[in-house]
């Protein structure tokens, strides 16, 4: 059971490494970086001691998402020291290490050194490291999955992806790596009116659980496409910190990933 796996050593021996939460997708811009932000936020809130480790070395978008747009990431003991932010979320980005716009031209191991990084940090006090992976199935990813095991992977799609054979590219890399799949998530499933409230379904409604049984995994739960959370996500104040209905769909979330 992945859900106890990643809860397991709470209560165990002092101060185990952090249980990692991978969350990956298959493309680019289904709101993988803004699900990860969310994700964190939410666990956060329902106690659970949460670090915040931004993968998309190429892309990173954490130091935005998270309102620590910046602020530089000082370091310990040769070891990076995360940054704290104003939602009890510590966050590693590269948009801590980097002056934003700098270009990122970087080789495969270089990425791999960057990511090796942010990963042994000062973590000591977290007990999950939310890892947002970049999309795809790169170097990135795959040294997280040789030295850094996640506990589990959560994989992020949208309604138009799912059908498409990059998000079951995704779980097979968690699979054949031995990383178990926690569930799929299905973003921006649903329309929310910005005048009325009202949601719609544009692509439909069900898709995201009928490929999770299709795909023999758990089905998650939808996030709906909401121009608050990404007005929200904009300004570097995470939805589900808030509270409105956004916040209540993360914090299902976030009870079905923790459970
Ligand atoms: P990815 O990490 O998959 O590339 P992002 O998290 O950067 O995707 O999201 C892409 C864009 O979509 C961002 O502008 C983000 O604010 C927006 N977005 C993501 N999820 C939602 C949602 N549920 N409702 C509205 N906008 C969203």
């Amino acid at each position: 059971e992945v859900r106890v796996a990643l809860m397991a050593e709470r209560d165990g021996p002092a101060k185990p490494a952090p249980r990692i939460l991978a969350v990956g997708s298959g493309k680019g811009g289904v709101g993988k970086s803004t699900l990860s932000t969310n994700l964190a936020v939410a666990l956060a809130r329902r106690g659970i001691k949460v670090g915040l480790v931004d993968a998309d070395i190429y892309g990173p978008s954490q130091a935005r998402l998270l309102g620590t747009e910046g602020t530089k990431a000082l370091a310990h003991d040769k070891k990076l020291v995360p940054v704290a932010t104003r939602w009890g979320v510590p966050v590693l980005s590269m948009g801590h290490l980097i002056e934003p716009g700098q270009a990122m031209a970087w080789r495969g191991p270089m990425a791999a050194g960057a990511l090796t990084q942010l990963l042994e940090a000062h973590w000591e006090e977290a007990e999950v490291l939310v890892v947002d992976l970049p999309p795809g199935t790169g170097d990135v990813q795959l040294t997280m999955l040789q030295k850094f095991k996640p506990a589990g992977a959560v994989i992020v799609t949208t309604p138009q992806d799912l059908a498409l054979i990059d998000a079951t590219r995704a779980i097979e890399l968690f699979t054949k790596g031995g990383v178990p799949i926690v569930g799929l998530v299905e973003n921006m499933a649903g329309y929310v009116c910005p005048h009325c409230g009202e949601e719609s379904d544009p692509f439909g409604h069900g898709g995201g659980e009928t490929s999770a049984r299709g795909l023999g995994i758990d089905f998650l739960g939808r996030i709906p496409l909401d121009i608050a959370i990404r007005r929200q996500s904009d300004a570097g104040e995470p939805p589900a910190a808030g509270d409105g209905p956004q916040a209540e769909a993360f914090a299902a979330l976030a009870a079905r990933v923790a459970d």
